[in-house]
């Protein structure tokens, strides 16, 4: 095609070609075309588009259509690194400046960018500031600038940053550019901030929808957090996943716990020296470490896509640290798991922060207003039985229409309810009556359990009727299910420091027969596998899939790039499950462009070739359709293969009779003559001469050139019922094969020897 040509064709055609050459992505996400025709018409935007939503490709896509050179404001390096190196493996040209580059580095950088051979160079708030740096992008006419993480800006977000504000600048110096302001906050009140602070100009605002459907939520009773973390992290094993805890303290033991049983985890937080905190870092994005357990100082620099399980061990202290956080997880698009482990317990120590960093505060009254109206919202989010996506949708200000959304525990129906809820919780508050609502949780658990402390025998608590009457509970669930009372207010614990427990009305209720309680345990039943999880590994062969991982792994290590930036696990799991064995079939996979064909294509073909064989599996298999949101023509899917099938294939493939099959595997000739069509449908071999001789082949097909190769029957009774019904599928199966599908007319042409 000629270059005038391209130019000619509508613009949504040329962006999506860009797309597809340069990231191998078949379509755009919802508001990228928007947010990318923005770019091109230079109007001023503002996009707010969830984490993992896709921004950055906005502001990727206009300077390579409109060949210019557009900026991008980025606050952290390590962010900034990733981006320039993932560009460069697409073979696009961008370029970083920042203040961790030596001398050489940046003047190299600058000489790039001043000959215009780079089409996105990111830059440092404080950098661009700079005099000379903006005399610079002046020469270069520069006409666009990006503003990633903009809500940096506003006092109202969660991470002002003061140096954002001096942004005010570009629309001083570059009057006639335009700015584009992306960030993954959503309160209306930060974007008014954005839009004035920058000076946006009727600025196209793009907001787009919260909620995250590949993310499944759980929000489990904290009953043994040691335990039941290990569990959901076995659910992932050599998986990646992320760990939230609120105290510096817990992120050790619990990664040194985790570590004790074989998981390759580690902590992070704010108090670690800089350097160990960068190599934990990095291990993690090489894929050397699967598990981080982290307070909240660990995200912003991390940008790896294939996060599978996002676990908070303790509740977070607003819904939009939870969104923030889970929204690590399942960048990729892939299924991935949020679990919350979640214990009223939480919500009294919140409280206490919050009460002792009021008093710190200048507006002691209003801040801890404010604080505490967030934990109100995110302890609703933990106790109510309220569709998960929901709940985070509307609180984000989106109506959310699905009724049931499949991927939440609420929808799912996982929660479990103690039996005799009603019984227990009577005897927990007869207990906290009997000891004349003068005691803490601790103290009335041990006497409910029968235990013999100080305390106990000092207040004679031995000889009280609910003593030993909750015996057959382990300690923890016992304390949890206290909690669970306070929770629904059931029960009161007063806010001093040594709180005790007192009853209200309600409990009195309960303790007089006339409330019903529910209370929730831990999980006995095995987590099913949801929707989401099945239909994004239909047909991926898993151990093709973890080889292509351990493959991407080394290729990532001799280039000194994190393991994603080759491909993302979207395109692994796509290559598991088409397994290309030609580069026409590999470029088509999702995620594939012409750099990375050229880059990688053989190495993957070849490695896909090696295993395949050596598996016994079947090649260029159609590409997973339903997993995406878009529609596309139907291919019929194929079925996974079983264990048994991919053994009898392997057989077929040497060339086995159908005699050799069934001994080999213990099948049923029904069963192996079923395998072997199958064979023969999925591999079109060019030949079925081991399994039909060729006289009776060549009867077949005449007969069926007549009468078409559906039914069978008329075959079977044109032959006087001479060949087996088995033996004319056979052929006419394969006839199909070589032809396009079945033959309804009499065709010689389909005919091909
Ligand atoms: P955000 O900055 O909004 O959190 P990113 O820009 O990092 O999100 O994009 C998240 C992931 O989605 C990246 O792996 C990116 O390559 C991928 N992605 C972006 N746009 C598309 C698209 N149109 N089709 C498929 N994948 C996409
Ligand atoms: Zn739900």
């Amino acid at each position: 095609m000629t270059e005038s040509a391209v130019q000619s064709e509508p613009l949504h055609h040329r962006i999506l070609a860009t797309v597809k050459q340069m990231w191998g992505f078949e379509r755009l996400r919802p508001l990228q075309e928007e947010a990318i025709r923005a770019g091109l018409d230079h109007r001023d935007s503002l996009i707010v588009l969830p984490t993992g939503g896709g921004k950055s490709l906005c502001y990727q896509v206009p300077p390579l259509l409109a060949n210019r050179l557009d900026v991008v404001i980025s606050p952290l390096i390590a962010l900034m690194k990733d981006q320039v190196d993932g560009l460069r493996q697409c073979g696009y040209p961008a370029q970083a400046l920042h203040s961790g580059m030596h001398g050489d580095e940046a003047r190299n950088a600058e000489r790039d960018i001043a000959r215009g051979a780079v089409r996105l160079a990111f830059v440092t708030p404080e950098r661009i500031v700079t005099e000379r740096f903006l005399r610079l992008l002046q020469d270069l006419k520069v006409r666009a600038f990006a503003i990633d993480e903009a809500h940096c800006i506003s006092h109202w977000g969660h991470d002002f940053r003061p140096e954002y504000r001096q942004l005010v600048v570009l629309k001083e110096r570059f009057p006639t550019a335009s700015l584009h302001a992306y960030t993954a906050t959503a309160t209306p009140r930060v974007q008014q901030d954005i839009v004035d602070q920058l000076r946006l100009t009727k600025p196209a605002v793009l907001i787009g929808t919260f909620d995250r459907p590949n993310l499944i939520y759980r929000v489990v009773p904290r009953v043994d957090v040691y335990d039941q973390t290990l569990q959901v992290i076995r659910r992932h094993q050599g998986q990646a996943a992320i760990v939230y805890c609120i105290s510096r303290r817990d992120t050790e033991d619990l990664a040194s716990w985790l570590t004790d049983n074989c998981i390759r985890a580690a902590h992070y937080h704010a108090g670690m020296e800089p350097d160990d905190r960068r190599r934990t870092q990095d291990a993690f994005a090489e894929e050397k470490l699967d598990v981080i357990v982290a307070t909240v100082a660990f995200g912003m620099g991390i940008d790896r896509s294939d996060v599978r399980c996002v676990l908070h061990a303790g509740m977070p202290k607003s819904l939009e640290h939870y969104q923030q956080e889970t929204g690590r997880a399942g960048r990729d698009g892939l299924e991935a798991e949020c679990v919350l482990f979640y214990s009223a317990a939480d919500d009294q120590k919140w409280r206490m922060l919050i009460k002792k960093s009021a008093e710190a505060a200048a507006d002691p009254e209003q801040v801890s207003l404010a604080a505490n109206e967030l934990l109100r919202h995110m302890k609703r989010y933990c106790n109510s039985p309220i569709c998960r996506h929901k709940l985070l949708s509307e609180y984000f200000g989106q109506p959310y229409d699905r009724t049931l959304c499949g991927a939440c525990d609420v929808c799912l129906e996982e929660a479990e309810i103690a039996p005799e809820s009603t019984v227990i919780a009577r005897k927990i508050l007869s207990c906290v009556a009997r000891v004349d609502q003068r005691f803490g949780v601790t103290h009335v658990v041990d006497v409910l359990l029968g235990g013999n402390t100080d305390m106990i025998r000092r207040w004679q608590h031995d000889k009280l009727s609910t003593y030993g009457l909750l015996k057959e509970l382990d300690r923890k669930n016992l304390t949890n299910l206290v909690y669970q009372l306070i929770d629904q207010n059931l029960l009161e614990r007063t806010a001093d420091e040594h709180p005790i427990l007192r009853l209200n009305a309600a409990s009195w209720e309960v303790l007089r027969g006339r409330q019903e309680v529910k209370l929730l345990q831990p999980r006995t039943k095995a987590v099913r596998k949801t929707r989401v999880e099945a239909e994004s590994w239909e047909g991926v062969d898993a151990g093709l899939f973890e080889s292509l991982r351990g493959l991407r792994r080394e290729l990532a290590e001799k280039q000194h790039v994190p393991a994603f930036i080759i491909f993302g696990d979207a395109t692994l799991r796509e290559l598991a499950r088409v397994r290309p064995s030609t580069l026409d079939v590999f470029a088509r996979v999702h995620g594939v462009g012409q750099r990375k064909l050229a880059d990688y294509g053989t190495c993957f073909v070849e490695h896909i070739a090696a295993y395949c064989t050596q598996q016994g599996l079947t090649t260029n298999q159609s590409p997973n359709t339903a997993a995406r949101s878009a529609p596309e023509p139907q291919v019929p899917r194929p079925r996974p293969l079983t264990a048994a099938r991919r053994a009898a294939f392997a057989l077929f493939a040497d060339g086995a009779s159908i005699e050799k099959v069934m001994t080999t595997l213990g099948r049923a000739r029904s069963t192996t003559t079923r395998y072997l069509v199958e064979y023969i449908q999925r591999e079109r071999p060019p030949s079925v001469a081991p399994w039909v001789d060729s006289a009776t082949y060549h009867v077949v097909q005449h007969a069926a050139q007549r009468l078409g190769t559906t039914p069978l029957r008329p075959i079977f009774d044109a032959l006087d019922g001479q060949v087996p019904f088995d033996t004319i599928r056979l052929v006419t199966r394969h006839l199909e094969t070589v032809s396009t599908g079945p033959l309804q007319t009499p065709s010689p042409a389909h005919a091909r020897q």
